[in-house]
């Protein structure tokens, strides 16, 4: 049994994650301010003993004696990232290096949860680990796409420099059950818009591309990555690390980044359609203007979780759909 520390643990992801870590008898520290995390999503867990809730915001400080970290505070949809992007700028800069500070002073691992949108608008499709991205630096998608890389850069340097145990994981649109009906995602947004009866707002013509990964899957990647390997002494390869511009790759000591996320991949509009079948609804799509920055495809290579984690995805678009699509009826229906 480990003490693990989920910070940002009320928000969808976060949640199923707590839920799956206890389930494997570990005790939970589940650490939220609440921003865009919810206690419904956690309410079920409230009454475990081996559950503990702090509120708490991650720019500032907090010690705590556990023995992993996953860093998942972040608000992760864009309306959600754009409501106070100086705040998505500091959680994700500030509050890494406090969550970093925070490891290296008890010894933990940490595990940060990157994102795709590390690639940008990505000039490379499929995209690898070792592509660097096409990110506008000052563009309203900054906040929270800057924010991550830099988060990326403090794990490194604090691998480099202070020999912390990190893990980075690049994860990939995700859906499922407790996404937040307003937080503006596809996902959610065509689901409820379908379930009302309301029109589907595609953005742009619909044929930009994300390929969505069902939120079990990427809580077992998340988990794989955190315990797979230990963490070798940095000295013996500074050099490695220097040419290549990535972590080295020694077996045992990888540390990532790894996407994670379903390679299949769909454009916007055959989605619309897709949840229109699924839900059997009645609504029409409409045409909105596509949001500046909005990156035109994204496909995630998996080679490197397979190889290292032996992880891939299991659910498929049609059983993952038709969880979430039960869980909103539940919600938009009461
Ligand atoms: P979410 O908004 O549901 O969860 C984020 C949680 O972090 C919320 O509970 C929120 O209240 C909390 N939070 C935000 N700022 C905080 C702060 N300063 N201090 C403490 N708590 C704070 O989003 P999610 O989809 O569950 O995303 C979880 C993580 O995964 C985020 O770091 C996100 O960037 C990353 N991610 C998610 C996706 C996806 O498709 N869902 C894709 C890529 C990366
Ligand atoms: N999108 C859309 N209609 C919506 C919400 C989103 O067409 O109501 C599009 C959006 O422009 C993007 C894709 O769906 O191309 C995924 O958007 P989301 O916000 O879910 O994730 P991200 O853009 O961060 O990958």
């Amino acid at each position: 049994m480990k003490r693990i520390l989920v910070t940002g643990g009320a928000g969808f992801i976060g949640s199923h994650l707590c839920e799956r870590l206890l389930n494997e008898g570990n005790e939970v520290v589940c650490l939220d301010n609440f921003f865009t995390g919810s206690k419904d999503n956690i309410i079920h867990l409230m009454d475990n003993k081996r559950f503990e809730l702090i509120r708490h915001d991650i720019i500032e400080p907090i010690l705590l004696e556990v023995d992993q970290i996953y860093n998942l505070a972040s608000p992760a949809s864009p309306i959600h990232y754009q409501y106070n992007p100086v705040k998505t700028t500091k959680t994700n800069v500030m509050g890494t290096i406090n969550m970093l500070g925070l490891a290296k002073r008890v010894r933990a691992r940490i595990l940060q949860a990157s994102t795709s949108e590390v690639y940008g608008d990505p000039t490379e499709h499929p995209q690898k680990e070792d592509y660097w991205g096409n990110v506008n630096p000052i563009g309203p998608r900054s906040c929270y796409d800057e924010g991550k890389r830099v988060a990326e850069t403090l794990m490194m340097d604090y691998y480099r420099q202070n020999n912390v145990a990190i893990r980075i994981v690049r994860i990939f649109n995700t859906y499922g059950p407790r996404m937040a009906l307003n937080d503006g995602r596809v996902v959610s947004n065509f689901i409820v818009q379908a379930l009302k009866g309301e029109d589907i707002t595609v953005y742009g013509e619909g044929n930009q591309t994300r390929s969505f990964c069902y939120v079990s899957d990427l809580v077992d990647g998340l988990i794989r990555m955190m315990n797979q390997g230990t963490v070798p002494d940095l000295r013996t390869q500074r050099s490695e690390v220097v040419e290549s511009g990535l972590p080295p790759a020694k077996k045992e000591s990888f540390i990532g980044p790894v996407n994670i996320g379903n390679p299949h991949e769909h454009t916007i509009l055959e989605f619309a359609e897709k949840i229109i079948a699924m839900t059997g609804s009645k609504s029409r799509l409409s045409f909105n203007p596509l949001p500046q920055d909005d990156p035109k495809q994204r496909q995630p290579d998996i080679t490197l979780a397979k190889e290292k984690l032996g992880w891939s995805p299991r659910v498929s678009i049609d059983e993952g759909l038709g969880l979430t699509i039960n869980y909103f009826k539940m919600k938009v229906r009461g």
